[in-house]
């Protein structure tokens, strides 16, 4: 049984209601609004379990709605956009998105994505600790902590760091990795693990602390000690 509540934030009405039908067919609970801001409301109404974000919206466009929406919560977002080129993701990546969908999608990829970001979110069946060095991470509060530091993480980021804790010193191949966290190919060439890695370095590797995500050239990466 599913009934997660969906926030779709979309302009074009056409759109909309596509996405709105399919998902009351799937089970789910759609909630649709038009603008940014109507979409920021809903969210403080009633925080949704997922929300799907039109990148293009009058006003208030998805990156600032994406950024306001991460100030006040860590619900995953998937971004819609007719925009297909790395520097525009890593934009969106930057403002908090968990995932990306280009226009025009077919149903059942959005269907898929929807799945898997649910999945990844959903509270871990017995709460443990993962601990390697002095970095912990809760898979209850899905929080992570190095030293006294407590660390806020993004769904994906909080997903790949799970990955690594869970495989302390073993090399985790890219298509590994991909395969994963994101469940699918992103594009082959996209960057999008670059990227999340730096991100975990950013919050995790703060000021004179000792790397502990390390890279393999041409491989992966590896979560081990300096
Ligand atoms: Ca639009």
């Amino acid at each position: 049984m599913t009934g997660e509540r969906i926030l779709v934030i979309e302009d074009e009405v056409a759109i909309a209601r596509f996405i709105e039908r399919g998902l009351i067919f799937e089970n789910y609970r759609p909630v649709i609004r038009h603008d940014g801001h109507s979409g920021l409301a809903a969210v403080r109404d009633e925080p949704p379990d997922l929300v799907i974000l039109d990148w293009m919206l009058p006003g208030l466009d998805g990156l600032e709605v994406c950024k306001r929406l991460r100030r006040a919560s860590d619900v995953p977002v998937l971004m819609l956009t007719a925009r297909d080129d790395v520097s525009d993701r890593v934009q969106g990546l930057d403002a908090g998105a968990d995932d990306y969908l280009v226009k025009p999608f077919s149903f059942q990829e959005l269907l898929a994505r929807i799945r898997a970001l649910l999945r990844r979110n959903a509270p871990a069946s017995r709460p443990e600790v993962l601990r390697f060095a002095d970095l912990s991470l809760d898979t209850g509060t899905r929080r992570a902590q190095r030293g006294e530091r407590m660390i806020d993480l993004t769904a994906k980021e909080y997903e790949l760091l799970e990955l690594f804790m869970r495989n302390p010193r073993q090399v985790l191949t890219r298509d590994v990795i991909f395969d994963r966290v994101w469940d699918y190919d992103f594009g082959g060439a996209s960057n999008i693990i670059e990227v999340y890695v730096r991100y975990l370095r950013q919050k995790g590797e703060a000021g004179d602390e000792a790397r502990l995500i390390h890279t393999v050239r041409g491989v992966g990466y590896v979560l081990r000690e300096e």
